[in-house]
């Protein structure tokens, strides 16, 4: 992905790409939140997925996500990011080196961020990084095992985010999500 030129969004107006269909405190509900990619592809089968990128994973280097985080903010005043990676933390070690680089550049004091990923792809450490380096979120998605609300509630307390609405599925128990 790094043959990748950033998008050049000096081209578009962005207050006509107001509506996000996902949530509404995603992309481009005002002008300073944008949507970033650091990696394309998953590996997973998941039955309700399209997996838009194909199961093959492709990532950008840390160093190049930071700088176009920078050029945002800078030309942009970008305040909120999105990460629209299909999981955000399939390489936990790149995931810990991308959060890394946007602490040391003091790039955590300027904006906050989101991504979608699995918990089963997250550990203390990861999770303790990601939440230093500006993560947010305020919606969690879990099955009705037990298994997986316990991890699901795990994370919660470690990001200290134990009080956001979770929503739980039957169509998320491993039986019926994955192919
Ligand atoms: S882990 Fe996420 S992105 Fe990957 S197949 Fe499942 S739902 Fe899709």
């Amino acid at each position: 992905m790094d043959t990748l030129p950033m998008p050049a969004w000096h081209l578009f107006d962005l207050k006509k790409y107001k509506e996000y269909p996902f949530r509404d405190k995603m992309i481009n509900s005002n002008p300073h939140e944008f949507l970033l990619q650091t990696t394309r592809g998953c590996p997973y089968l998941c039955k309700f997925c399209s997996r838009n990128f194909g199961n093959k994973v492709r990532q950008k280097s840390p160093n190049i996500v930071v700088e176009e985080i920078a050029v945002l903010i800078n030309l942009f005043n970008a305040q909120y990011l999105l990460f629209a990676d299909e999981t955000f933390t399939i390489n936990k070690e790149y995931t810990k080196k991308l959060c890394t680089l946007i602490i040391e550049r003091g790039l955590n004091k300027k904006i906050s961020w989101s991504c979608a990923t699995r918990v089963d792809k997250l550990d203390k450490e990861v999770l303790m990084l990601m939440k230093n380096a500006g993560f947010e979120f305020d919606l969690a998605f879990t099955s009705v095992l037990k298994r997986a609300i316990l991890t699901l509630w795990f994370a919660l307390q470690e990001m200290d985010r134990i009080w956001i609405p979770i929503q739980n599925s039957w169509r998320l128990n491993e039986r019926h999500s994955h192919r």
